[in-house]
């Protein structure tokens, strides 16, 4: 398996309530300008996204944000984090250019934007569009309920087991990043 070099991070725009989940984003990030992998983000400079895009920065790693036109505002926008900011037309060509410049993905606690985005990568792997890792950064066990929904989904036959397979779950950033560089998660049947 190829070294990873980038990793597309779906964030909430929100903080959280508990300190845990700012605790992960500076982790996650720091881990991997230790490790020099770029991260991939959605561009602004709210919440967990705001977080782990400074971490990376000041670490002195490397920080791509993806911005529709339409958010492409200074209230928006992460000031001077960024190496590189790519503007888009609409959210759909943001979210195909994010998912085209990671090599892995991780989806870090968020709300609907973040699980939206973590559920199109994980349908587009599914259908094979594309073969890369997923992995959920389950601080405080965040992911919990989610998980138990695709569990849920195998048991009832909505799911296939190769799907549910698929998500690479952690709590620890450094694990789940060694998790997304090393393991070949399993190629769903084909339609
Ligand atoms: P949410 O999880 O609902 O907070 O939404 C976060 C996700 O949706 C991010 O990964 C972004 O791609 C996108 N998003 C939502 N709100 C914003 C915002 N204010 N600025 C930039 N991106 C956002």
């Amino acid at each position: 398996m190829d070294r990873i070099r980038s990793i597309t991070v779906f964030c909430g725009s929100s903080d959280g309530r508990d300190k845990a989940y700012r605790e992960a984003a500076e982790k996650l990030g720091k881990a991997m300008a230790d490790r020099d992998i770029a991260l991939v983000y959605g561009g602004g400079s709210r919440g967990l996204m705001g977080i782990i895009a400074e971490t990376v920065h000041v670490a002195g790693g490397h920080v791509t944000g993806v911005l529709p036109e339409s958010m492409n505002t200074s209230a928006v926008r992460q000031k001077s984090v960024e190496s590189e900011i790519i503007i888009v037309p609409s959210m759909h060509e943001r979210k195909k250019t994010m998912y085209a410049m990671g090599d892995a993905y991780i989806a870090m606690p968020g709300g609907i934007g973040t699980m939206e985005e973590l559920c199109e990568i994980y349908t587009w792997r599914q259908l094979r569009y594309h073969s890369k890792n997923i992995g959920l950064l389950n601080t405080e066990g965040y992911w919990d309920p989610f998980i138990a929904m695709l569990d849920r989904g195998v048991h009832d036959g909505f799911i296939s087991e190769a799907v549910r397979n698929i998500i690479i779950a952690e709590e620890d950033p450094e694990r789940l990043i060694d998790r997304l560089g090393s393991e070949n998660s399993p190629l769903p049947p084909k339609f």
